[in-house]
């Protein structure tokens, strides 16, 4: 009889993962507490795969040999819970698919900068004419790309969900781009559960393997020496000089990857088509893979000034009357929008607020007294806000749309003065989601 292979959730992951199991010869059985998006069940339908939505059937679940669960799925919920008590071996779709392939995989990670950098880095592998594809935590998932066609390489942005249930997944590459506080409700409110799981992506290294990480992040340096990392280490790291790794010296990265390296790679931080400081972090990581991929010097800089910057990242919108609007829909935690803020070269009217994740606005302070003028809070419940920068800014006003969050800054802005959406919070008490936030936000821009 073949293996019964259950799937919990029915997102981008799970049907991927469906799709895969089934064309591996699984019994496959999707089970979803919501309703199946109706894309996934057409698809589900049209490859043969049982299902069912709006409820977990027990018989049906408890029966199988392994279990994938998706990443949005607690390990608290009930079934999983259940599951664990039976044995029954629970992973992630990412965990699975890595079965099936024997292509080079490159991992990414990190509280902020997954995304970017995984683009950011399938752009490079795309331009040196590697056969690459891209997906996990972003665009399609791994499962669905395996199943889909044999790669050589992989770029894959994981999160820590994913990485809590890899086991035997080994990343070729692996890059952790940082670690600030987040998601800690998913662990216990325990910090260092959060980065357990973040360095999870080191575990099965072997020492011909790269670990890429910033040597500037607090808590990546005071951890890195509590696991077992076999791979060679490439740090990168704005401040201070590195012999092997990337560094930033005179406006210029520096990054080389081989002891006998005399000649390194460099390349002007003005040329790089992405702007600020994280981003020169994730830019040290693309390099970094580049070198140790021996890709080109000339394809890693023309890769590195030319990619075209991520929706809802300090997406530039459009200039009114002299006024920048930026779109950074997708800082939806402290530490993102510090990166944005310490980007901004004009005075700066602030757009923040939303659904607050237990932020310590401490930390942006100093950032505020000296780039904002003004903030407009665009939320429900703005007191943090008010009674963290109140003393800091000419004036806070409260909105609770989009469009009235726009139309107040455009009011109160003057020419030379860019208006920034870079909320720090959660958007789910007046967005969809933060894509959703960001394109009311560019709407109402567009239609000043
Ligand atoms: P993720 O996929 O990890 O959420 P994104 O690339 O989508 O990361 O970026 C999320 C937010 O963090 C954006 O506001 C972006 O401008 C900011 N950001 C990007 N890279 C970094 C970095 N290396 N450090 C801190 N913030 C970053």
């Amino acid at each position: 009889m073949n293996k019964r292979l259950v799937i919990l959730g029915s997102g981008e992951s799970g049907t991927g993962a469906a799709i895969l199991a089934k064309q591996k010869g699984f019994d496959v059985f999707v089970s979803d507490m919501g309703a199946i998006p109706e894309n996934f069940k057409q698809e589900l339908i049209h490859h043969h795969i049982l299902f069912e939505e709006g409820k977990h059937t027990e018989e049906l679940i408890l029966n199988a040999d392994e279990i994938i669960k998706s990443p949005g799925i607690p390990h608290k919920a009930e079934m999983v819970k259940k599951a664990i008590k039976k044995n029954i071996s629970i992973i992630s779709e990412i965990e699975f698919a890595s079965r099936y392939t024997n292509a080079k995989k490159i991992g990414i990670t990190g509280t902020n900068g997954k995304t970017t950098t995984t683009l950011l880095v399938y752009h490079l592998l795309q331009k040196a004419g590697l056969n690459v594809a891209c997906g996990g935590n972003v665009g399609t998932s791994f499962a669905r790309l395996v199943a889909k066609k044999e790669y050589d390489y992989f770029v894959l942005e994981l999160s820590s969900f994913q990485l809590d249930d890899m086991y035997n997944f080994k990343a070729d590459i692996a890059v952790l781009c940082n670690i600030t506080p987040d998601h800690l409700d998913r662990y216990n409110y325990e910090l260092q559960n959060y980065i357990n799981s973040k360095f999870r992506i080191t575990q099965n290294q072997t020492p011909d393997n790269v670990f890429i990480y910033c040597a500037d992040d607090e808590l990546t340096i005071t951890n890195i020496n509590k696991f077992e990392i076999k791979a060679q280490q490439l740090p990168f790291s704005y401040n201070k000089k590195i012999s092997l790794g990337a560094y930033v010296n005179d406006k210029q990265i520096i990054s080389s990857t081989q002891k006998e390296n005399l000649n390194p790679f460099t390349m002007y931080i003005n040329e790089l088509s992405l702007k600020g400081r994280h981003n020169a972090y994730n830019s040290m990581a693309a390099a970094i893979i580049g070198q140790v991929l021996n890709i080109r010097k000339e394809t890693i800089r023309e890769s590195l000034s030319d990619f075209q910057n991520v929706e809802h990242r300090l997406e530039p919108v459009l200039t009114v009357g002299g006024v920048e609007f930026i779109n950074d829909s997708k800082a939806t935690n402290v530490n993102s929008a510090w990166y944005a803020l310490e980007s901004m070269e004009k005075p700066t009217i602030w757009i923040a607020g939303g659904t607050d994740k237990g932020n310590d606005y401490t930390l942006l302070k100093e950032l505020v007294k000296d780039k904002v003028r003004i903030i407009v809070c665009m939320g429900l419940d703005n007191r943090k806000i008010h009674e963290a920068f109140g003393a800091d800014v000419d004036m806070i006003v409260n909105t609770t749309s989009a469009k009235e969050a726009v139309h107040v800054a455009q009011k109160l802005a003057k020419p030379g003065e860019v208006v920034l959406l870079s909320p720090a919070c959660a958007s789910f008490d007046l967005f969809k989601n933060y894509e959703d936030r960001g394109r009311q936000f560019k709407k109402a821009v567009k239609d000043l």
